[in-house]
């Protein structure tokens, strides 16, 4: 994908979908969860920091208006605010997380979260156990 259309948020759809290896957050559609950031254009200053800055490609970026836009909304971290605390313009939002506490507690999400460290621990546990067997 070029630079400027990856940047360019109004570019056209492709650009604009949110990517599909984060269409789940431990077993919850994510377009089910209401987490991610609204940036007020009055108060943005087009620095860019929160494009650079966040990991999934979640800003494009409006070259008319020269400021940033949530063009993958989806693709956020779900309760990641990082991006908020790094605009010194105060220009990015994001939900209650009361909402978002609601949303772990009714879906059951502490046992899947647990469910899943094992998984990893069992994982990482085995491929010790590989690695010390090749070794002697
Ligand atoms: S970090 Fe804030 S001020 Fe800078 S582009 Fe993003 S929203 Fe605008
Ligand atoms: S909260 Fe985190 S993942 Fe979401 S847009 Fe900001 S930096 Fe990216």
């Amino acid at each position: 994908m070029p630079e400027n259309k990856m940047l360019h948020g109004r570019i056209g759809d492709i650009y604009m979908a949110d990517d599909k290896k984060f269409s789940e957050w431990h077993g919850i559609a994510r377009d089910k969860i209401k987490w991610n950031p609204t940036v007020d254009a009055s108060k943005c200053i087009g620095c860019g920091m929160c494009i650079t800055g966040c990991g999934r490609n979640v800003y494009g970026w409006d070259q008319d208006k020269n400021k940033s836009i949530v063009a993958r909304p989806n693709n956020c971290l779900v309760g990641c605010v990082t991006c908020s605390n790094t605009c010194l313009a105060g220009a990015i939002s994001f939900p209650d997380k009361a909402e978002l506490r609601r949303i772990i507690i009714e879906n059951g999400v502490l046992a899947r979260a647990k469910k899943e460290l094992n998984e990893k621990l069992a994982d990482e546990r085995n491929s010790d156990m590989k690695s010390q067997k090749s070794r002697s």
